[in-house]
């Protein structure tokens, strides 16, 4: 563990691995006796940023489980089985997709299981209490966690009670919040305003058709597993909701950004100047969102990562400003 720790500082800084083992072996001095080695590794590793996230052995609960694990146990509650989606792969053949939800005490997690994988969920049924032996995790588009079956995952099905579920999203599921009372992150609310500016200066971000994986940039836009692809475009957008108080920074994706822009039917297919003449004609709509609160870094704020979205329609509002004006 410590190698790997090590291993892991060195890639992500300027260090030399000479220079890592050097600065460990001089925390373990100044900590004589209350540091292993180990914990002296994951003090440098926090000292330059660096994340290093544990493997742990145990069963953790959902709460706890984070993009980047490579072994996450689990003992959860089958909440919800997905229908199979299919899809095209770049070899023309049908790729599939199913999920399924998982919930514990703590909350839910989806697990994706793709083409063959997706037969796992035949011999499996919703309320089915299942153990999860050596899963991974990603970061999904959305910037949920997902877990994934590796080639050493292992799930079965236990004769355990697991009562409770905590749901936190969901249908109904959102809080219906002015964008001036948001404070928190990892709230799901619904929220309504004015789009006042949509950015579109890097909307596309490219998919494996086959893997779905996100292609790089760094990797020339190659998938790491299947190398040249024809990629699937997809779609990220940030845009600001203002509601003539506050403003918040919302993201929506695909088929929520086709909405905003009013674009269901159109395949942008990456091209840059379609979507932006598009943003700019859905500048001034005003739109409800429902979607999930979280801490952005970069600008300091928190955001809504959208889920769900609705175009207020003229006719709609002008029903609402009557009934307001009658009740007055
Ligand atoms: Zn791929």
């Amino acid at each position: 563990m410590v190698e790997e720790i090590i291993q892991k500082i060195v890639e992500e800084t300027e260090l030399s691995e000479e220079e890592v083992k050097e600065q460990v072996n001089s925390k373990e001095e100044e900590f004589k006796g209350l540091v292993s080695e180990e914990g002296a590794a994951h003090l440098v590793a926090k000292e330059h940023g660096v994340k290093i996230v544990k493997d742990v052995d145990k069963d953790l609960k959902i709460e706890s489980i984070v993009p980047g694990m490579s072994k996450a146990n689990v003992k959860a509650k089958i909440v919800d089985i997905t229908d199979i989606n299919t899809f095209e792969n770049s070899d023309g053949e049908e790729g599939k997709v199913r999920n399924l939800v998982l919930g514990d005490e703590t909350g839910t997690l989806r697990m994706s299981l793709w083409n063959e994988q997706t037969e796992v969920a035949d011999k499996l049924d919703k309320e089915d209490v299942i153990e999860i032996n050596n899963a991974y995790t990603r970061e999904d588009n959305r910037g949920n966690t997902e877990l994934r079956i590796g080639s050493n995952t292992k799930i079965k099905r236990i004769d355990e009670e697991i009562e409770e579920v905590k749901k936190e999203s969901g249908r109904g599921g959102y809080k219906e919040t002015r964008i001036e009372e948001i404070e928190d992150e990892n709230k799901y609310l619904e929220v309504e305003g004015e789009v006042v500016q949509i950015y579109t200066n890097s909307p596309f971000y490219r998919k494996c058709p086959d893997c779905n994986n996100t292609l790089r940039k760094d990797d020339d836009y190659k998938c790491k597993e299947h190398g040249d692809v024809e990629p699937i475009y997809k779609i990220a957008l940030p845009m600001i909701l203002d509601n003539g108080f506050k403003n918040i920074r919302c993201i929506v994706f695909n088929e929520t950004a086709k909405k905003v822009l009013g674009a269901e039917n159109i395949d942008f297919a990456g091209d840059l100047e379609k979507i932006k003449m598009y943003a700019e004609e859905s500048k001034g709509k005003r739109v409800k969102v429902k979607g999930r609160t979280q801490y952005n870094d970069f600008f300091d704020t928190i955001e809504i990562v959208v889920n769900e979205l609705d175009v207020r329609q003229t006719e709609e509002l002008l029903e609402q400003k009557i009934e307001e004006m009658k009740s007055v």
